[in-house]
Order: C-alpha cells, then structure tokens, then sequence
C-alpha cells in the first residue's frame, strides 16, 4: 500500500474574503505524495490493490502526452512493483517531454497510438486486441475513473469537513466529483468546474452518478462556463491569477485544472456569487507535474516549472 502524507486544509486570510463574509480553506491534496499526487492517489489506491489481487501484476492505461494520471500510474506501479503500460495519444516525440520520460524512466511501457486509434479505447474488440498484444493485464480507464476509483475519492472528505458548506472540486472525467458526492453531507453544496468545453458535461456527471448508483445527500452542480477556451487551453488572465494566487498565498497551481478551479471560486466571490456565511473547500486535486510540460510548449513561465 503506498503511503500516504497527511492532508490539511489550509486557510486562507485575505481582505477580500473578509469583505464578502466568507471564508476560505484549501484542502491539499497536492502534498499527500511526492508522486502520486493529488486526486490521483485517491483514484489510485484500491484499483493497484485490486491490481495486484488480480494476479496478472501489469496494469495498462491511456492517456494524453502530458498527463497526469499517466505520470502518477507509472509512479504507483513502480512503488508496488507492478508493470505497467502507457497507451499515449499521438506520435512518440523525442526527446519525451517531461511527463513521458518521468514514466519511461519509472518502468512504464509507452505505446503510441494515432488519434483515431485512440478513440476506441473503450470498445471490447480494441481491448480484446491489446490483449493479444501485451499479455493479460489490469486495465485502468484514461483519466482513471471506474468504480473502484470512485470508491477512492470517497474517501477525499473527512469527518471534519462537515464544517464546510461548499466543496469545491475541478472537473475532467468526473470520477473525483462522484466520489465527492457519494460522502456529501445533507447541509453541503457540491460544485464542480469543469475543465472541459461543452454543455455535455451536464449530462455526463449525471450519467456518471446515476451508473455508479450515487444520490448524493447535499446538493451539487457544475459550471460550465470556466474552460478557458477548452480542455488545454488558457488565457493571459488565467496565468496571472495562477501567478498572483502564489504570491498571495505561497500555493501553485496548474493550468489545467486547479487554476481554472481557484479562479472561478475567486470570481464568484468577487462578483457576490457567493452567499455572506459560506464556508468553502477547495479541493486542490494536484498535477504540478505537467507546468514544467506546459513551460516547454508554451514557453510560458508558472511559479513551480524549473525553466
Ligand atoms: C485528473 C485531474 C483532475 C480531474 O479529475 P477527474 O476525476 O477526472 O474529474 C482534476 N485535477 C487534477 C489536478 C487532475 O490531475
């Protein structure tokens, strides 16, 4: 079992925050493992004992060339001793960007498959494939949402966070919301921003419930409205938010997902959103290990990318 670095919930004290009537904590998930960081250790955790019980001792996921379920997979299954291979969307590119060497250099096989090719990850016959090429395997959906993820994430919330009245999480595939949701307490509201474009989203965390059997105890919903332009994209005003927000508070964010997060919380505050009373957590879900990928694409400069 990987060990894991006790969570806090950090609180935050700004002027703002005094003025709207709110308070503010973060809970940081982005410190529970130098690796396995963030959701992902959550996501992680009972599919690699299931991994292991399965006896075929190799897992096999997908993922994007930056991601950071890919990163913190091939962390895990080194730890516990596991195989494991990366099936990753789009050419091999050398030299492999800082994400895809972390996971070689941790053991994890990369296989390289075009975008069409990627897109039937989910059908029987393209998995029965994989199959006869790699052996048996432990497969893990992209993104590393199943229900055993989920039982995970259901873990994220604890006892003392039923003081809180707002969760606040980002939203990819959803699993890091369902599990939320299924440890809600009556009084709690449950947001989700997502980091995807579309109104799809809407359906799909509806879907993702209703198939895992979850009615939550509190009430939730999703913005939809916070992508920055879709899933990797960003604007101007988002890094400097990302960059303000570490000199406010000394916490780094990513583009991806949790700077999109923290600056629709800091909008909906600023703009009276947020009811006078509220008590907010946010769920700092991790993936700082993709700023240094998006430092070399971008050439854009974040608080924790070495470059
Ligand atoms: C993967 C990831 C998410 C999205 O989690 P889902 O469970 O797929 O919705 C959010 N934040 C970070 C930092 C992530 O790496």
């Amino acid at each position: 079992m990987i060990l894991a670095n006790p969570v806090v919930n950090q609180v935050l004290d700004h002027p703002l925050l005094e003025s709207k009537g709110v308070e503010l904590a973060i809970k940081r998930l982005d410190l529970i493992h130098p690796t396995v960081s963030g959701n992902k250790f959550f996501k992680l955790k009972y599919n690699l004992e299931a991994a292991k019980k399965s006896g075929s001792k190799k897992i096999l996921t997908f993922g994007g060339a930056y991601s950071n379920h890919i990163y913190s997979t091939a962390a895990a299954a080194f730890q516990e001793g596991l195989e494991s291979i990366g099936i990753i969307r789009g050419e091999r590119i050398e030299p492999l960007n800082p994400t895809l060497s972390f996971a070689e250099n941790h053991h994890m096989q990369l296989e390289f498959i075009s975008r069409g090719e990627f897109r039937k990850k989910d059908q029987p016959s393209f998995i029965e494939g994989l199959r006869k090429q790699f052996g048996d395997f432990y497969l893990i959906p992209e993104g590393g949402t199943n229900s055993t993820a989920i039982q995970g994430t259901s873990e994220i919330l604890d006892k003392e966070d039923s003081y809180f009245s707002h969760i606040v999480c980002a939203i990819g595939t959803g699993g890091t919301f369902a599990g939320l949701a299924n440890s809600l307490l009556g009084h709690q509201q449950l947001w989700g921003i997502s980091s995807l474009k579309g109104e799809f989203i809407h359906q799909e965390i509806k879907n993702l419930l209703s198939n895992f059997s979850i009615s939550p105890k509190g009430t939730w919903k999703i913005f939809s409205k916070y992508h920055f332009g879709g899933y990797a994209a960003y604007r101007q005003d988002l890094i400097d938010f990302i960059w303000s927000f570490y000199e406010n508070f000394g916490v780094v964010l990513d583009p991806i997902y949790t700077g999109k997060l923290f600056f629709a919380v800091w909008d909906l505050i600023s703009k009276d959103q947020i009811e006078k009373g509220s008590k907010i957590l946010l769920i700092h879900s991790g993936g700082l290990q993709g700023n240094e990928g998006f430092t070399e694409r971008t050439g854009i400069r974040l608080p924790n990318s070495s470059k």
